[in-house]
């Protein structure tokens, strides 16, 4: 594995070796590796010739300082990981190779519905940072394919417009959430957890299962209704626990025939904020 911590570096390494975008697979990460980062990374190891991650802590998709200063940082690990699956270049840019011009005059992007909602509501300028970040990594890397994983459902839709407005040529791969063995989705945020809040983390997961179980013979409000007092019932302070169309993420109140919905929740246990989300679609109910 080579790191590199310039486009022009990367642009030299590419060009030496005749490298195309085609060939190039991206994992774009802010560092702290689990599991669920190398899942992504083995997808991309294994179906492009060429791998890039990429660890960069983008200071503008933190809406809350805080959590921007506690945002764990394991290099040393990560290198690790990144080398033992086989990746074949880390790009660890520092802040003004990625905004040159200083983070106060950055462009904005037309992102509709998918900013108010959901985390666009609760994290007012959270997507802007996140496609400010992505269309720099995805002009410098420029790859053929690029991955990321569903626990970032809503990300995940922000990425697709992203590359449909101004990033042609670039095929988005969705990836499964990996979870712990109890179900908690893997998250960089989870170490945060101290032990208590650690074993009532699962609860979120357990909702959504719940949800899924129940919308064959349950009303989703229902399902919706008891998860929230669940939920409280542990001690979280939520965000979000709703369904919504998967496609659009229109919020919906019931499962029509042949439409895939999502449910999703974000939820502070303690000061650790945890989302996760589940698709369910007509055949797996
Ligand atoms: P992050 O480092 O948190 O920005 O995440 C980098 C990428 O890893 C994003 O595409 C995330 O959606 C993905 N990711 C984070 N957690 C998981 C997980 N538990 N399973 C699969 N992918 C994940």
């Amino acid at each position: 594995m080579i790191l590199l911590k310039t486009a022009a570096h990367l642009a030299a390494y590419f060009s030496s070796k005749k490298i195309s975008q085609k060939n190039i697979g991206f994992v774009p990460t802010m560092g702290a590796l689990h599991a669920g980062h190398r899942s992504l990374l083995q997808d991309a190891v294994a179906n492009n010739p060429v791998t890039v991650c990429s660890i960069f802590v983008n200071p503008t998709q933190f809406n809350d300082p805080a959590d921007f200063q506690k945002y764990p940082i394991t290099i040393e690990k990560d290198i690790e990981m990144i080398e033992s699956v086989g990746t074949g270049i880390l790009f660890m840019p520092a802040v003004h190779e990625i905004y040159p011009n200083g983070i106060h005059t950055l462009p904005s992007f037309n992102l509709g519905r998918l900013e108010e909602i959901f985390e666009g509501k609760f994290r007012p300028g959270h997507f802007q940072g996140v496609c400010q970040v992505m269309s720099r990594l995805l002009s410098i890397v420029k790859p053929g394919n690029l991955y990321m994983g569903q626990k970032d459902y809503q990300q995940c839709l922000v990425i697709s417009r992203l590359i449909e407005i101004m990033h042609e040529g670039v095929t988005m791969h969705t990836c499964p959430t990996v979870r712990e063995p109890d179900g908690l989705a893997m998250s960089s945020r989870n170490v945060r957890l101290s032990p208590e809040a650690r074993k009532k983390a699962v609860t979120i997961s357990q909702v959504l299962q719940e949800i899924k179980q129940g919308i064959a013979d349950t009303d989703l409000q229902t399902l919706i209704n008891n998860g929230h007092t669940r939920l409280q019932h542990e001690g979280f302070r939520i965000d979000y626990l709703a369904a919504a169309n998967a496609a659009t993420l229109e919020p919906v109140d019931r499962q029509h025939d042949n439409t895939a919905i999502v449910a999703l929740i974000a939820a502070f246990i303690d000061d650790v904020r945890l989302i996760d989300n589940m698709v369910i679609t007509p055949s797996s109910v």
